[in-house]
């Protein structure tokens, strides 16, 4: 019998997970003795015969759950980048369980009533500002949580909690399986027209991976609008490719109609425990936004701007569409959803004289992060990267680079996880194996997770310009991260409000087009040769093509979201069939979903069932109002500087939730911020 390694802190640098040694098999133990040794610790603490203070209260809180946090970070991080049948089954059984623990923490009233006396207390403690804001915090969860419930509401809140948490466990199995089966299978080579070599060739390893060799594979996006749409020329598999998209999670296996059903009165029942009228209240009462009125503000003063553009774009293409049918001999036809990017895409060329293939070898996916990404960090902040292949990992598609800080200090261990596979969620996101914590003396070791189809035979992997926006966007998430620097671990990084986190990725995205960046990553992966400038300016000046559809895209989907969750428990009790309340939300904003669809059907809507985001879509684009305003700012003081680098680093980047968020952009920008950049970098 090996030694369990989750059990100990991690010897490696930084205290990276020792990937190499652990096994499915050590994660129940390591989650049954992790939530143990909290528990002993919180009794520890509660059961001091000394008045509650600062740090024998807060700080001893600061302290205790580190085994547990060690298991739930390789957990949790491989589960949804590498996971397995073993550890589906035990992350369904771990959810009820974790939420139990949660609870017995957060509605524990010894403790609660020691924290809620130095919060009253709190002007007299005469603290630093992080501990200040670190106490207010403490309190605003344990309030959040339920701590002033009597113990009748306690018990039912528990109960609660523990089925919300086994159904979005679900609800994000169920995604997972239905996009995998959800697949396209082809049966000839020339259905698959417009697609590139090496698409095709990866269609065909992913039929072979499932014992269809001879066939090609088209595996499902995400997203409600599938990529490779604007490729193929062959209609009627436009359509069954959108349709199998679209289908996801709505019978069969993998269905989530019930589970929605469950999900939206359960949380609705948890708000009105909790003293609000809906979920979406509560939610957005701890979130910058403030409520549910502020952000149906900002939704619906976007929309019609997005709608407009989007209808005179539609126009557009619906003459492509004839014009095109005219030339090829074809009936006419009215643009459908799995129409629109493939046309969108023949505009766009038509428009700007360029296409994805012209494009792709321009665009490397190693190039794009050490010259682009990596090469941006270090003109800003001063950063350098090192790869440390020696270093084990979970699974060889990954890389690890050790950062140095602009002194040449030691700061933070970065993996890039960046191909696509079978047991990885989709779509991209930045996560933490270690968070930055002085306290603790740990420095930061951050994930990206990307969803680039893995090229054949070690092949270069070209992006599209998407893609590469995308890695700059995850390495923004990792930027906040990696140059956290707080004292305490509650107040790390990106343990920030929804709507802010997404504003320093959002920000980053901007150097994927500044032309000093852009220069410098975007060279032939073959010759070397810089990408010519006309090239490069039309690519730029494409940027805010098709705004009107990917914009509205967006908002239809926030407005789902807020939608289900404005539901009061009684409304939400009779929730009735989710394909028609969401076509009932789209039509009250004027949304029609045969033009546009929501970028996320409520079925597969995995942000908001399953993903933390409820009620929090909206928080892209709240966020992205900082980000643009911040990089009008970058852009009005020179660019790509490391003074501007450093100004951004000191007053948001480096600050994690040490200060309340608001106060920190207008600490930075000297005023609140403005939505008129937003608009204009749209092109709306
Ligand atoms: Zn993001």
């Amino acid at each position: 019998m090996h030694a369990n390694p989750l059990l100990q802190a991690s010897t490696l640098p930084y205290q990276l997970p020792p990937f190499d040694r652990v096994d499915d098999q050590h994660y129940r133990e390591a989650f049954t003795q992790g939530m143990a040794a909290q528990l002993r610790e919180v009794a520890a603490i509660t059961a001091q015969d000394a008045a509650p203070s600062f740090d024998n209260t807060i700080v001893a809180l600061e302290r205790a759950g580190q085994q547990l946090d060690r298991a739930m970070a390789v957990f949790f991080n491989l589960n949804a980048s590498n996971t397995n049948d073993v550890m589906q089954q035990l992350e369904s059984e771990l959810a009820p369980l974790l939420a139990a623990h949660e609870d017995a923490i957060a509605l524990d009233s010894k403790l609660f009533a020691r924290v809620n006396a130095l919060y009253e207390r709190c002007p007299e403690l005469t603290l630093e500002p992080e501990a200040v804001q670190l106490v207010e915090r403490y309190h605003a969860q344990f309030v959040r949580a339920g701590a002033r419930l009597g113990d009748a509401d306690k018990s039912q809140l528990k109960a609660i909690n523990s089925q919300i948490s086994s159904l979005t466990t679900q609800f994000k199995q169920n995604v997972l399986k239905a996009t995998a089966d959800g697949a396209v299978l082809v049966d000839s080579a020339a259905e698959l027209e417009g697609l590139a070599a090496e698409q095709i060739g990866a269609a065909a390893a992913a039929a072979a991976a499932r014992g269809l060799a001879g066939k090609w594979l088209l595996t499902l996006h995400n997203t409600t609008t599938q990529p490779l749409l604007a490729q193929l020329s062959n209609r009627a598999l436009r359509e069954r490719l959108f349709k199998a998209s679209t289908a996801r999670g709505r019978d069969g296996a993998a269905d989530n109609t019930r589970i929605v059903q469950q999900l939206v009165a359960l949380r609705a029942e948890r708000a009105a425990l909790l003293g609000y009228s809906n979920h979406a209240t509560y939610q957005l009462a701890d979130e910058s936004a403030g409520s549910p009125a502020a952000v149906s503000r900002i939704l619906t003063a976007l929309l019609p701007a997005a709608l407009a553009r989007a209808r005179e774009d539609a126009h557009d293409l619906q003459q492509l569409v004839d014009a095109h049918a005219r030339e090829a001999g074809f009936e006419r036809f009215a643009l459908a959803p799995w129409d629109w990017p493939f046309y969108a895409e023949r505009l766009r060329r038509a428009r700007f004289d360029f296409d994805r293939a012209q494009v792709a070898p321009y665009f490397e996916l190693n190039r794009v992060l050490q010259d682009g990404v990596f090469y941006a960090a270090q003109e800003l902040y001063g950063l350098t990267f090192k790869e440390r292949p020696e270093l084990p990992v979970y699974h060889p598609d990954v890389r690890i680079f050790e950062v140095f800080d602009a002194d040449g200090a030691p700061l933070a261990l970065f993996l890039g996880d960046y191909f696509a596979r079978e047991t990885k969620q989709g779509g991209a996101w930045m996560s933490n194996f270690v968070r930055q914590a002085r306290l603790l003396g740990m420095k930061p070791v951050v994930v990206n997770n990307l969803n680039v189809p893995k090229p054949q035979d070690g092949g270069p992997a070209l992006l599209t310009f998407e893609e590469v926006t995308t890695l700059f966007h995850e390495f923004g998430h990792a930027l906040h991260g990696m140059l956290s620097n707080v004292h305490y671990p509650l107040l790390q990084g990106t343990n920030v409000p929804r709507d802010f986190v997404e504003f320093p990725s959002q920000f980053n995205e901007m150097w994927a087009r500044d032309p000093k960046v852009l220069a410098n990553f975007a060279r032939h992966h073959r010759t070397g040769e810089p990408m010519p400038a006309v090239l490069l300016a039309k690519i730029l000046a494409a940027q805010t093509f098709d705004q009107g559809y990917a914009t509205t895209e967006y908002l239809a989907a926030a407005l789902i979201d807020q939608a289900w969750h404005a539901l009061g428990s009684e409304e939400a009790g009779q929730a009735q069939d989710p394909a028609r309340f969401e076509a009932a939300v789209l039509a009250r904003h004027g949304i029609d979903p045969a033009l546009v669809p929501p970028r996320y059907h409520t079925a597969y809507f995995a942000h908001v069932f399953s993903g933390g985001y409820s009620a929090g879509y909206y928080a892209y684009i709240w966020s992205e109002v900082l980000a643009r305003d911040a990089g009008e700012w970058f852009i009005r003081n020179g660019g790509l500087r490391r003074a501007n680098g450093e100004n951004l680093r000191s007053k948001v980047l480096s600050r994690g939730r040490s200060l309340d968020p608001q106060a920190m952009f207008i600490d930075f920008y000297g005023r609140p911020p403005d939505v008129a950049p937003l608009v204009a970098y749209r092109g709306l």
